[in-house]
């Protein structure tokens, strides 16, 4: 573990700057400091292919035939026309004149390499790089990350590569190969020290590859071993209860009440759960399936399993408006059962509250529905044996924790989302976590229509509204208040309800509001006036986004739709096409959006399978930031990408179990270098097993 002031060419300021920028404290950090492409320099374009390759540097080989300065003041920059046997183009320099006439020799073969950018219709390349044909290298070259700090101490991409040059010089580098032959050999992996040259100083692309391949597989395998031990480890100390019973409450349900046929993947999932709760350990149990599949169903039957085993359930919604609704179906379904259900929130009064609290110790309640207030430490249970929480992101950790505590034997969990996460993702993130997914969806549901349209269209979106309230449907209308105390946004949804109110007029229209400043009652009377369908149109922010039913409503307008992410969008759509009619979704944006929006925009028009919507939000946001900010930072991968290297992900996984199976503590010889490894990684990551 040198320092790294140590290497040549790096003293106390650049190894300051190093560690600050890039956290490269040691030789070994700059070692595992890797490139994040390479550029192939034996391969040289053409003058007449650049307007072809726009945003990709280009390579050239030939002349300067002249030069001279242009303009005057600011805008004065050197100019010199560059020749090759396809064509000319132009160089422009706008700083360090003086210095590059002195370099220029005039009709000299030398090497070229930049970036062209268009002006009008004219192609120019600003900056490049020069070299004499005499010294140039061919082969790979690699790029390194590098940050403007950096740049500032002559530390930009090949600043790094001479100094990982200096390094390999200074100290030959050898390394153990903790992966067994057989794993290399059966995956075609190069062995680690080849890997550890080339993925730094490759001759070919193909070498470049087989390092990377070597690099990412060793450090996925090593995180699925981790994390299948973490999980292993979490199993023997978990303790649960042991639902044997399938009772009255279930039956008769089953029987008598349920109004519908289960869909096929609501039955395997009921299975998957039910085999959880005989084993005698904890059920942690993810419940992923796209908004209308029925997630609610299968809650509410694995909370009678509860109830026949003689244990209490209860729900937690991360709003009040949705556990207001929960509460309301759940006494629908089981309208004629002798089931009691309750429900808990904010703004259950204190009264009320007491005489709950002493239902739920004395277990004459059975069924707690409820938001955050179910956390409290004066909500206690008589015997909780399980905890339904739906649409998991909104909670956190500890949180969960909270409510593991509320029996001596933690109580199973079920979460539930609505927020397809892609599989590979799951699999690491939820790595300790048992995921189920209802992948279809009841029958008879029309799929939903999704136009993208500019605010300049506007009209006749309120055209294609009216025609749809004449037919007897309802619409939403969300504006973006992401953050519901920001003042702009506010305006923004006031000044939305005002218009709609004037295009929509009484007596013939009626307009309900609902967002997060109002007052719970209000909020409520609201929200029950549009689901009675006393309102046709219903303005809201995002609260309305998770969960809320309403089946008639048959149209979705989102108001600034560039400025919500991919899975917002999704949920917000998933509120139409609940009933049997055809349903609309219109993504109503600026004239001028990113290219990134766009993208979200065209994937929403082009599909409704939430699984596929996750894979591009994972692309475009990569995976911190699609799994929260809390949660970003756990996965600091050095090389493996989650997002795009989704199939190794697979195969690492497929690997970790296999040599698990073979070895569950890893004794065989083969596996000491794996395990010395395992060893450290789990001692050194804090325990982030039981993120979700
Ligand atoms: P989500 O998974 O989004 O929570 P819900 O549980 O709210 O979905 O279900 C959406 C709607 O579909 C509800 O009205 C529910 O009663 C209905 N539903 C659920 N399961 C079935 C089924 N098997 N057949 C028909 N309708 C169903
Ligand atoms: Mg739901």
């Amino acid at each position: 573990m040198t320092p790294i002031e140590f290497l040549k060419g790096v003293g106390p300021k650049r190894a300051e700057v190093l560690k600050k920028e890039i956290g490269v404290h040691t030789f070994q950090d700059f070692l595992y400091y890797f490139p994040f492409r390479y550029v192939d320099r034996s391969v040289f374009h053409q003058i007449a292919d650049i307007p072809e390759m726009a945003n990709t540097p280009v390579q050239l080989k030939g002349r300067i035939t002249g030069m001279r300065e242009e303009g005057a003041g600011r805008r004065k920059r050197l100019v010199a026309n560059f020749q090759d046997t396809s064509g000319m183009i132009q160089l422009v320099w706008f700083k360090g004149a003086q210095w590059i006439k002195k370099s220029i020799k005039i009709n000299e073969t030398i090497v070229l390499y930049g970036k062209a950018a268009q002006y009008g219709n004219k192609w120019n390349i600003p900056h490049p790089e020069m070299t004499p044909i005499q010294q140039h290298e061919k082969g790979l070259q690699p790029v390194y990350p590098s940050t403007e700090k950096l740049s500032a101490s002559h530390l930009d991409s090949r600043g790094l590569h001479k100094l990982q040059l200096n390094l390999k010089e200074q100290v030959p580098i050898v390394f153990e190969d903790w992966l067994p032959e057989s794993i290399l050999k059966e995956n075609r992996l190069i062995t680690r020290n080849q890997a550890m040259l080339w993925v730094h100083f490759p001759k070919t692309q193909e070498q470049a590859e087989a390092a990377k391949l070597r690099l990412k597989f060793e450090e996925l395998l090593l995180l699925q071993l981790e994390l299948l031990v973490r999980k292993k480890i979490a199993l023997t100390k978990s303790e649960g209860f042991i639902y044997d019973k399938v009772g009255t409450n279930f039956n008769t349900f089953y029987e008598k009440h349920l109004p519908f046929e289960l869909t096929g993947a609501q039955k395997r999932v009921l299975k998957e759960i039910r085999s959880d709760m005989t084993t005698g350990h904890h059920m942690n149990r993810l419940l992923q399936g796209d908004v209308g599949s029925g997630k609610t169903l299968v809650a509410l039957l694995t909370m009678l399993l509860a109830l026949d085993n003689g244990f209490q359930a209860t729900l937690m919604a991360p709003t009040e408006i949705l556990a207001i609704q929960h509460h309301e179906s759940l006494k629908e379904f089981l309208d004629g059962m002798e089931i009691k259900v309750g429900l808990l929130t904010g703004s259950t009064k204190q009264k009320d509250r007491r005489v709950l609290h002493e239902a739920l110790q004395n277990g004459e309640m059975q069924l707690l529905i409820g938001t955050h207030a179910l956390l409290e430490d004066t909500v206690q249970f008589k015997n909780l044996g399980l905890v339904v929480i739906d649409e998991q992101h909104r909670f956190g950790v500890a949180q969960r924790a909270r409510m593991w505590r509320k029996n001596t034997t933690p109580p199973h969990v079920l979460i539930m989302t609505a927020t397809p996460i892609p599989r590979t993702l799951a699999m690491t993130f939820y790595g300790d976590l048992d995921v189920s997914v209802i992948d279809e969806l009841p029958p008879g549901r029309k799929p939903i229509t999704t136009v993208h349209k500019k605010d300049e269209q506007r009209l006749r979106v309120f055209g294609f509204m009216k025609e749809e309230i004449a037919k007897g449907r309802q619409v939403y209308i969300v504006y973006p208040l992401i953050h519901e105390s920001e003042k702009l946004d506010y305006n923004n949804l006031m000044e939305g309800y005002e218009a709609i109110q004037r295009a929509f007029p009484l007596p013939e229209y009626r307009v309900s509001i609902v967002h997060g400043q109002q007052k719970p009652a209000d909020k409520e009377f609201e929200m029950n006036r549009f689901v009675r369908g006393e309102t046709q149109i219903m303005v809201a922010t995002t609260v309305i986004e998770v969960g809320v039913n309403v089946p008639n409503a048959s149209v979705m307008v989102i108001e600034s739709a560039e400025r919500f992410g991919l899975s917002q969008l999704h949920q917000l759509r998933g509120r139409v096409g609940r009933g049997a009619e055809k349903s609309f979704c219109i993504l109503m944006t600026g004239d001028k959006i990113s290219p990134d929006s766009k993208k979200r925009m065209n994937t929403m028009v082009r599909t409704n399978d939430g699984f596929e919507i996750a894979e591009v939000d994972l692309q475009l946001r990569g995976p911190g930031d699609l799994m929260g900010t809390q949660q970003s930072g756990v996965l600091d991968l050095k090389i493996a990408n989650l997002a795009r290297d989704g199939h190794l992900v697979a195969l690492a996984r497929k690997v970790a179990i296999e040599i698990l199976q073979d070895d569950p503590n890893l004794e065989k010889e083969d596996h000491s270098g794996l395990r010395g490894q395992l060893i450290h990684a789990l001692k050194s990551r804090p325990d982030w097993g039981k993120i979700a």
